[in-house]
């Protein structure tokens, strides 16, 4: 484990802070200001901002989220909605129009493993109305949350508006500093959120520390056709230690290929026939269209990382999702942890941030209800990455690993891992209030 960052860091960046009276502008007025104010302010639009920014507007906390790209659609983000997130839709009355939205649903996860098939996970006995992960582009379920949010006077969503910065006055936080096709734009907030990504401004600007646990994988994602007598996915791959994943986007298979760690130029080295060739020996069925991929550019290297704030918190400051802990795709919890933590700052700080600021204690408490969840999942990462990816559980005979054999034999211990990837440990229930 390596951590970085310190304090000292943060004390550089009070000379930043304006000491100018703000103007509080309403909504509409904002689009041409230069300077907002407002009780939170998020960073960032993805899985956990966007849930929290909906929570806290629906009950009526006024919340800016800030988002950098100008839409949501972009490839190569996880794309599973998970029976604990589809439970919270339910809860607040939104899943049937939800579950409108073109998606698969999958009731049990089954991996090909050194070619035989095993199931891994059953969320048919999940204690959930959704009994199912439900398989949906990113930038729909984004669209959709965000759709719903406007609808509350409390929301504003600013897109391409980039955050490069915080504000900081007395050690406290209390806004931040963004570039927006307009000029620079101000926003002074009683909360600031950071839900930025893996590759957090926020953290990093608040000086926090932060512990990398290593990963010794990267991913290359790419397309390739689908035609409609393929073979049912739901799963992926193993083969002595490598894996490949699909994902079934309607016309298209949303392929994840697991490498070593910085591999991607060896493979290149080797040629794009010889690629082409690998992605055939683990789904032969591919064989007559993985020329598609004839061009490097058609494949996009992902890069993993497990990491985790040591502080999620400072006055003025909570930093949520990948921006506190960054997560690895295995398993697919990356998304499930990232709202489940966004249910957790709204249940934890909505009443109280309705009404006025809230201390740097209150903060903690969304680091202690979340940060145990997180070091169990980001410990079964490492030992998936470890002992299932990378190979060093499966050997290079053909044999399944015990663990997968009990599977195969006792169905019912399907329910664990099917627990632990579709509610996580520690499911949040909705508790903020609502208005309207
Ligand atoms: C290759 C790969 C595949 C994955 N697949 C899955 C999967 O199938 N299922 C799963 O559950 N998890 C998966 N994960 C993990 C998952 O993507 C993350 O855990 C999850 O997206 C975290 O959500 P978030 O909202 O915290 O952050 P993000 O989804 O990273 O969202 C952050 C948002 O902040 C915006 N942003 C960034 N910087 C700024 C800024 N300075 N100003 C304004 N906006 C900013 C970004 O544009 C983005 O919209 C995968 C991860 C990887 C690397």
């Amino acid at each position: 484990m390596r951590c970085r960052g310190s304090r000292s860091e943060v004390r550089d960046q009070k000379s930043e802070v304006k000491n100018q009276k703000l103007e509080v502008r309403n909504h509409a007025a904002m689009s041409t200001s230069e300077k907002l104010q407002t009780r939170c302010v998020i960073v960032g639009g993805g899985p956990a901002g966007m849930m929290a920014g909906y929570l806290f507007a629906r009950a009526g906390v006024p919340v800016a989220v800030l988002e950098k790209h100008a839409d949501f659609n972009r490839d190569f983000r996880g794309d599973t909605i998970h029976p604990s997130t589809l439970e919270l839709m339910y809860e607040l009355g939104l899943l049937d129009e939800f579950l409108k939205q073109p998606h698969q649903e999958v009731r049990e996860l089954r991996g090909v493993i050194n070619g035989r098939t095993v199931p891994i996970a059953d969320f048919t006995q999940l204690p959930t109305h959704s009994k199912f992960i439900a398989f949906m582009p990113q930038w729909d379920f984004l669209n959709f949350l965000s759709g719903h949010a406007k609808r509350f006077p409390a929301f504003q969503l600013l897109m391409q508006t980039e955050v490069i910065d915080l504000l900081i006055k007395n050690e406290r936080v209390n806004g931040v500093r963004a570039k927006t096709p307009r000029g620079e734009l101000e926003v002074r907030a009683d909360l600031v959120i950071g839900a930025d990504g893996r590759h957090s401004t926020i953290h990093t600007r608040a000086g926090f520390r932060l512990c990398e646990f290593g990963a010794p994988i990267d991913a290359l994602w790419m397309r390739i056709s689908k035609k409609s007598d393929d073979p049912e996915q739901s799963f992926g791959f193993f083969q002595h230690g490598k894996l490949l994943v699909l994902l079934d986007r309607g016309d298209y298979w949303q392929c994840g290929f697991v490498i070593p760690k910085g591999g991607f130029d060896e493979i290149k080295a080797r040629g794009l026939p010889q690629f082409q060739n690998e992605i055939v020996s683990f789904a032969g069925f591919l064989r007559d269209r993985v020329t598609e991929l004839d061009d490097w550019s058609k494949i996009k290297l992902l890069t993993v990382q497990i990491n985790r704030l040591r502080e999620w918190c400072r006055e003025g400051l909570l930093c949520i999702g990948d921006s506190a802990h960054a997560m690895s795709p295995a398993g697919g919890v990356g998304i499930n942890l990232a709202i489940q933590d966004a249910v957790a700052t709204a249940n934890l700080l909505a009443e109280k941030l309705r009404s006025g600021p809230v201390t740097v204690s209150d903060l903690r408490k969304v680091q202690a209800r979340r940060e145990w969840p997180t070091r169990l999942i980001q410990s079964m990462q490492v030992f998936i990455h470890q002992r299932v990816v990378t190979g060093q559980a499966s050997g290079s005979d053909d044999s399944l690993p015990f663990v997968l054999r009990l599977l195969k034999w006792f169905p019912i211990l399907r329910q664990v891992p099917a627990r632990f990837i579709g509610l996580g440990p520690r499911p949040e229930l909705f508790r903020s209030p609502t208005v309207g």
